[in-house]
């Protein structure tokens, strides 16, 4: 890990429980919760899953959850551009009408690699959900059809993100800053 600090609180607590309340009936309002299933991208996106599917009840939705685990980063703050999965889902997807989350949309490499490879395997539709947007980054076409925040380009931890796999706790969205000197 270089000398960081974890200084600005870019979303605080209360944004993102108020932004996710929204993402919740934006999604309830317009996917189809017949065969619906949700499915997070480790490991950013563990908490911001839990949070948007405990608002579902409430809503009549009942989605099946699975995970998969992608891997374009290694420990550093850049997109390296491929794609690996690291561990698979395991829910039949043929026919599903299926709800990819993730933490952040950055070059987009990773979700559109999600996107097309549950299509490959029969859903019938894949929607995409992120808590945030980096757009300035996007190296592949994709838009995301649920958006917590637009992000600038900047490193972010906390709400699922981290640094180094540290700093998923933190309940708000907060900038790193990179080097030794004391702001
Ligand atoms: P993409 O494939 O869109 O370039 O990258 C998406 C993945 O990169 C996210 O799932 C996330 O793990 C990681 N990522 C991109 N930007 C950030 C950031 O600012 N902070 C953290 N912690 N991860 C990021
Ligand atoms: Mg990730």
């Amino acid at each position: 890990m270089r000398p960081h600090h974890i200084r600005d609180i870019l979303f605080t607590r209360e944004q993102i429980e108020q932004r996710v309340k929204t993402l919740i009936e934006e999604i309830a309002g317009s996917c189809e919760a017949e065969n619906l299933v949700m499915i997070g991208i480790l490991r950013g996106s563990f908490i911001f899953l839990a949070d948007l599917v405990r608002g579902f009840e409430q809503h009549d939705l009942h989605p099946r959850i699975d995970f998969i685990t992608l891997a374009s980063y290694g420990s550093g703050t850049e997109s390296s551009g491929s794609v690996r999965i690291l561990h698979d889902t395991n829910e039949n997807l043929a026919g599903a009408d299926v709800v990819v989350v993730d933490d952040i949309l950055d070059s987009g490499c990773t979700l559109s690699f999600a996107k097309d490879l549950f299509l490959k395997r029969g859903a019938r539709s894949v929607r995409t959900c992120v808590m945030l947007d980096k757009q300035a980054k996007r190296t592949v076409e994709i838009k995301a059809d649920y958006t917590g925040f637009p992000v600038e380009d900047v490193f972010v931890v906390g709400y699922g993100l981290d640094y180094d796999n540290r700093y998923r706790e933190l309940p708000h969205i907060a900038e790193v800053t990179f080097g030794e000197q004391d702001r």
